[in-house]
């Protein structure tokens, strides 16, 4: 499928390597540019500039979701790193609490049971 990349506007064919952009260098720039707006946005927010070290997260895992209620600034990357840890161990105690399970067929977790509803996913 050909698509038009939105850094150069290049036509280019998409692959599973090029989701996005035409070239490592216009992918780079493409999360940046979205990387830089979110930060942007919660500085405003915060009324201070961000440190270098400080890194933004995404409570609710989605990296699309910018809303302020959605971010979390950590002060370095071993901080924003114990806020991933901890949701890997919060997954082992969903598993043994039956809560999650993996899928061998499609090879993914999945919540137990519960029809998972993402249109209705909301934090
Ligand atoms: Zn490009
Ligand atoms: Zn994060």
């Amino acid at each position: 499928m050909e698509i038009i990349c939105p850094i150069c506007g290049k036509r280019f064919t998409k692959n599973s390597v090029n989701h996005h952009c035409c070239s490592v260098k216009c992918r780079d720039r493409y999360y940046n540019d979205k990387r830089n707006k979110y930060r942007k946005k919660i500085e405003n927010s915060l009324r201070r500039k961000l440190e270098k070290e400080e890194i933004v997260h995404h409570i609710n895992l989605d990296k699309n979701d910018h809303r302020c209620s959605n971010l979390w600034v950590a002060s370095n990357r071993s901080i924003h790193g114990n806020a991933h840890a901890s949701i890997n161990k919060l997954i082992k105690s969903l598993l043994a609490a039956k809560q999650i399970k993996f899928n061998r067929i499609k090879g993914i977790y999945e919540l137990n049971g519960i029809q998972e509803n993402r249109g209705d996913f909301q934090i």
